[in-house]
């Protein structure tokens, strides 16, 4: 059992969903930059794909009854390039026609022209030597898209193909939920940049990096102020600064009890706090509450205050953030993807907390373990492909079957 003060992953991530106010803003963006955003309102198509019967081989349009025969020797009487119209098809004769060209009238299948030998001078006959039965190669009218259904939900996360399934029915512009404005710092006295000589006792801010590209992926409008001083005054000013202009302020480090965490008490006197400890390894301590903003706005920002080992605000992005950050911004689905697979290592002395451990596929399609679990091993993330979300005190023995989560990836 957990300690009574510690909150499960599933209680914590209820907890973050239901205080996460979809914005109410959308604007309108062209189809070709809307990858990424969330829709705002359905998309029904006005028109049916494909508008007509079309050809889907390079071949001949016939009747399919002139060509019982096997060799039926037909002339040729028409050619249909793709975006060209035909006119009726006479009884025996054929068309030449290309992928995607629209079925003459009165034509019932096409040939592919493999199964066809042109004949005469000018190829002006074909040879048929195949019995095509009706409907053979073409595309029916509306096969794809049925004019007045909807083919995209409002509260969609818009893939690449979402883009082109919108453009097919002919919509040069969507209307999507405003970004979510999200504002980061680092807190750390121990944090260089990279660029710069490491002091002793000091290490690079890591996490700058992985939670920044982060949050850009998941479609934000990130601030990044960088690293702050660690003095509750600094963290003071920097919180009113971010919350003046932000829906979400974000921190990384500095929530733990020791005494140089100041992201505590610098956002309880600017807002509310709630501090986390969740049930799970790595990340265990996460802060979540507002932050106020000063009149005229008014109002308050709301506040995620990530763990400072990196590997721990890596899997808090992922676990807590990213479903926070896609409901925020008007998304109906905030689920991770999560597989059954085959795991080839042994884990036989498992945590009391729930575990996220870094696994790679390996060539047999099973799992392999990274060998150093440790919360501040970053290698671990880039080895891997992905998490095992490993119930408490579950050991987990070579061959079982466990629940694998991909790492974060784009259009999540
Ligand atoms: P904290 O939560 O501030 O106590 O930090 C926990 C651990 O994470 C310490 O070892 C820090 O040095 C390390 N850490 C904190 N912030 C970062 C960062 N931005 N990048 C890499 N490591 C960090
Ligand atoms: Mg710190």
């Amino acid at each position: 059992m957990n300690k009574p003060d510690m909150l499960s992953v599933d209680e914590a991530l209820r907890l973050l969903l239901e205080s996460a106010r979809p914005v109410s803003e959308t604007e309108t963006v062209s189809t070709l930059n809307a990858d990424g955003r969330v829709l705002a309102a359905p998309i029904r198509s006005v028109i049916d794909v494909p508008e007509r019967d079309n050809s889907s081989m390079d071949g001949y349009a016939v009747r399919a009854s002139d060509c019982a025969s096997g060799a039926a020797r037909l002339p040729i009487t028409q050619r249909l390039p793709a975006g060209s119209i035909g006119t009726a098809l006479a009884p025996g004769s054929a068309a030449r026609i290309f992928t995607g060209a629209p079925i003459p009238p009165d034509a019932d299948a096409v040939v592919m022209q493999e199964q066809c030998s042109p004949e005469g001078d000018d190829n002006q006959w074909i040879v048929v030597r195949h019995h095509p039965q009706p409907g053979e190669w073409i595309r029916r009218t509306g096969e794809d898209i049925r004019r007045d259904s909807v083919i995209l939900e409002a509260g969609m996360k818009l893939t690449p193909q979402a883009t082109g399934l919108a453009a097919s029915v002919g919509a040069a512009s969507l209307e999507v939920y405003r970004r979510l404005r999200v504002a980061i710092f680092f807190t750390g006295d121990e944090l260089a940049m990279p660029g710069e000589p490491l002091p002793a006792g000091k290490i690079y801010n890591s996490s700058r990096f992985t939670l920044s590209a982060m949050m850009r992926a998941l479609g934000c409008q990130l601030t990044d102020l960088g690293i702050v001083p660690d003095t509750l005054a600094a963290t003071r000013a920097v919180l009113r600064q971010a919350a003046a202009e932000n829906d979400l302020v974000m921190t990384s480090g500095g929530v733990s009890v020791g005494e140089e965490d100041h992201v505590k008490p610098a956002v309880e006197a600017e807002g509310r706090l709630d501090m986390w400890k969740i049930a799970m390894k790595p990340g265990k301590p996460l802060a979540f509450g507002q932050v106020r903003r000063a009149a005229p706005n008014g109002g308050e920002a709301a506040f995620i205050g990530l763990p400072g080992n990196p590997v721990s605000s890596f899997v808090c992005v992922m676990l807590f953030v990213r479903p926070f950050v896609l409901r925020a911004q008007g998304a109906t689905r905030t689920a991770l993807p999560q597989y059954q697979v085959r795991a080839d290592f042994d884990w036989p002395r498992p945590d009391a907390r729930q575990e996220f451990l870094r696994v790679r596929f390996n060539s047999a399609g099973g799992l392999d373990l990274y060998p150093n679990q440790s919360s501040a091993v970053l290698t671990s993330t880039v080895w891997g492909d992905g998490m095992v979300d490993n119930p408490p005190k579950h050991p987990i023995r070579r061959g079982d079957s466990v629940k694998f989560i991909p790492f974060f990836e784009r259009g999540a």
